[in-house]
């Protein structure tokens, strides 16, 4: 019910308008009517967190000691065991005092970091399509969020060297994410190499969202961006508990690279925060040093359900091809269609949820996301509901 005794402020009525309404509204209508909507929408894996890093959980929390205020900068253990991981992973070292930061998922300090480095005037270069944080939060810093275009003809990597040399001057943070949302395209250390030059003659922060590095397939293994000699001087990376160790409602994640970019965020969020519940970090420890196996069998359930889906789609004579990272399927839509038509079409011909790619930008228009987190049969009931749509 609206009042009209309070207007909401002018940066929140300036954030872009929510995309979807209308096709929830229509979700909505269906499932209330009793029609049973199988969603391809939500990109959160269906599969639990381990069962050892609950118990580290349910230990944690029966210790009083994780009862109080934690530290604003996180447990020493968990950045040594962030930093252990990270050398075991990528081979990169990293301080554990100053160049990694603790977060209450990687959203969180998505959003923040503009509030720490840009100004008003200054401008992110933002990933497009990618996601929608990265430019919401440049906006809602004050700055300027530009589009750079990732094309699927150029593998969804954007052109790096045609970009303005003045608008490049004027840049403080590129945005990039590999394996991406939604593009799932993935990259090799020679493209991050290249990206760690153009920011280091431009004096940007590369800002590298990694939240899919474990989620690949076909013996693709990703890159860090620190991997390039000296990147720790010009970059950061974003890494997250959630998409690795199906834990995206416990809220766990962290930055880690350059110290000064981690010395400006910690201390902007000194005065937001007061850090991650202690027992969650002591889980998150058992998760990053604990054993992997789990991560294969589903990654395994994951290729098979990608092999499914994408064999699927092109049946119906759509564009699909696997991707070697993430768990989505990024695909043209049929010619002639729109990102927000197509999704519509499926959900009233096939009662199947997709995300339009008009959400993530001007250069998502014409394309659709699937995301494969999804239990095997409802994911083979949507697919055989497509094929009938398409007649196939
Ligand atoms: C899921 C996701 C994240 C991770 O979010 P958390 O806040 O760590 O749960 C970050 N970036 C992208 C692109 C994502 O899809």
């Amino acid at each position: 019910m609206t009042t009209g005794m309070f207007d909401a402020a002018e940066r929140v009525r300036n954030l872009p308008p929510y995309l979807f309404a209308e096709i929830d509204r229509k979700i909505s209508a269906l499932k209330a009517q009793g029609t049973d909507v199988i969603s391809f929408g939500v990109g959160d894996p269906d599969f639990p967190t381990p069962s050892h890093v609950i118990d580290a959980l349910k230990e944690a929390a029966e210790d009083p000691s994780t009862h109080q205020y934690p530290s604003y900068f996180g447990m020493p253990a968990f950045r040594a065991a962030v930093s252990g991981w990270m050398e075991g992973r990528f081979g990169v070292s990293l301080d554990p005092d100053t160049q990694v930061l603790p977060l209450w998922g990687s959203k969180e300090g998505i959003a923040h970091l503009p509030f720490a480095l840009i100004d008003p005037g200054d401008v992110a270069l933002c990933s497009d399509p990618g996601y929608p944080v990265y430019d919401t939060s440049t906006r809602l810093a004050g700055g300027e969020p530009v589009p750079v275009p990732c094309l699927r003809e150029d593998g969804f990597l954007p052109r790096l060297s045609e970009i303005d040399r003045d608008l490049a001057d004027r840049a403080k943070i590129l945005w990039l994410n590999y394996p991406g949302n939604p593009t799932s395209a993935t990259c090799d250390l020679a493209f991050f190499e290249e990206a760690v030059d153009f920011c280091r003659r431009h004096r940007i922060l590369l800002a590298h969202d990694a939240a899919y590095s474990e989620i690949t397939y076909d013996g693709y293994v990703a890159p860090s961006v620190l991997e390039v000699p000296g990147a720790t001087d010009i970059a950061v990376e974003f890494h997250s508990m959630s998409k690795t160790y199906n834990m995206t409602g416990w809220r766990l994640g962290w930055l880690c690279g350059s110290a000064e970019a981690i010395e400006a965020l910690g201390r902007l969020k000194t005065n937001l925060d007061s850090g991650v519940f202690n027992a969650i970090q002591r889980a998150s420890i058992a998760a990053l040093e604990g054993p992997r196996d789990f991560l294969d069998a589903q990654l395994k359930v994951l290729t098979g359900r990608r092999d499914r889906t994408v064999e699927a789609l092109r049946a119906c004579g759509l564009d699909a091809t696997a991707p070697k990272g993430s768990f989505y399927i990024w695909v043209p839509v049929p010619d002639g269609e729109t990102s927000a038509g197509f999704a519509t079409r499926m959900l009233d011909d096939a009662a199947v949820a997709i995300t339009p790619g008009s959400g993530y930008g001007q250069h998502g228009e014409g394309y659709v996301r699937f995301s494969l987190t999804l239990p095997d049969d409802r994911l083979d009931e949507g697919l055989s509901r497509i094929r009938e749509a398409f007649g196939r």
